[in-house]
């Protein structure tokens, strides 16, 4: 339902010395989502999943790139088209308080994607409001409160169904539950695969939480200085991770089963934010498995097993780049 092709986000900034530079926030960006699927973006922070998401929907304007809902593509979208593009896809934040109005009664909040998108009209959609209480647990006498009045576990409630009220079939959820205490977040997790289970939503699941993407995520992509540098089925990639980067993300990652075992995969210093990059791997300078032919060829997303992608020029010349196999 969503196809990303070739996304760039670049911001100018002052460099060292004279010219221009150029920060890439998000630097070629790949992505397909089927419908009713939850795809995980992960990476530290600075690694441009928040401007990926924000890029995906428009909040921001990509340099460059293809965005395509259901075969649409948002640049040719007219704007009846486009509109009902917007309505499809739909963002939750870190913080419930971004998207809510503090001086509004959060009925009324809900309501207004619905009318004003054009989804129902205005006594429809308020009597909407009580249906997406009760979808995301909450009781209809909530409808009166104002957002200062409810927990942060109901607040976030709220702005899920505010983000469900235009009929999405994407979410694109930015850390959804890293505001909250941890006894909420289990209950806003159960909360967003009783969702999808029973309305066959997508998400997009940015986190920088492996263990949250462990337990949502049919597939996840690791993104590090801008680019996806592994991507597969999460069981796959948490099983056997291919990248030196997605290995040490994992590390540091406590396990649930206690007997397993992980080697511990430790990268030197910080990530730097990629202001210019090469287009040879960005990890190198950190990367514990550096060696010489890292910075002999561009580093490249490639396919190394069904559904399997990896960006490491060490890791593709000892498994057979570009071969598809088991
Ligand atoms: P993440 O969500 O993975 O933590 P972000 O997408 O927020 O990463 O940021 C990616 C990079 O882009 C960071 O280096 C950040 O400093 C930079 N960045 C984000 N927004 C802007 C902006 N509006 N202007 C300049 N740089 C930005
Ligand atoms: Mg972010």
């Amino acid at each position: 339902m969503l196809r990303v092709e070739g996304l760039h986000k670049r911001y100018p900034v002052r460099g060292a010395g004279s010219g221009r530079h150029a920060l890439h926030a998000v630097d070629g960006l790949d992505l397909e989502i089927e419908a009713g699927e939850t795809v995980g973006l992960v990476g530290e922070s600075g690694s441009g999943k928040s401007t990926a998401g924000r890029c995906i929907l428009r909040l921001e304007e990509p340099t460059s790139g293809l965005i395509a809902v259901d075969g649409v593509r948002l640049a040719e979208a007219r704007e009846a088209e486009l509109r009902l593009l917007r309505r499809r896809m739909q963002m939750v934040y870190q913080d419930p308080l971004d998207s809510l109005n503090p001086r509004m009664p959060v009925g009324r909040q809900i309501a207004e994607p619905i009318w004003l998108l054009g989804v129902a009209s205005r006594p429809e959609a308020e009597r909407r409001v009580y249906g997406l209480l009760e979808l995301v647990g909450l009781p209809g006498e909530v409808a009166r409160r104002y957002p200062h009045e409810l927990s942060g576990g109901q607040q976030q409630r709220v702005a899920i169904a505010r983000a469900l009220a235009p009929e999405p079939r994407l979410l694109i959820l930015d850390e959804p539950t890293a505001s909250l205490d941890v006894s909420v977040q289990a209950q806003i997790v159960r909360l967003l695969v009783d969702i999808q289970s029973r309305h066959g939503l997508a998400y997009l699941l940015i986190s920088h939480d492996l263990s949250l993407v462990g337990v949502l995520a049919h597939r996840v992509a690791v993104m590090y200085c801008g680019q996806i540098v592994e991507i597969g089925n999460t069981d796959e990639v948490f099983a056997r991770p291919a990248h030196p980067y997605t290995q040490a993300l994992l590390s540091a990652t406590p396990r649930d089963a206690p007997g397993e075992q992980r080697s511990r995969v430790l990268l030197r210093g910080e990530p730097q934010a990629p202001i210019d990059p090469p287009d040879t791997c960005r990890l190198y300078a950190r990367c514990p498995c550096a060696a010489p032919a890292c910075l002999e060829r561009p580093a490249h997303l490639q396919t190394f097993a069904p559904g399997r992608a990896v960006r490491c020029v060490r890791f593709l010349d000892e498994h057979g780049r570009g071969v598809v196999s088991r």
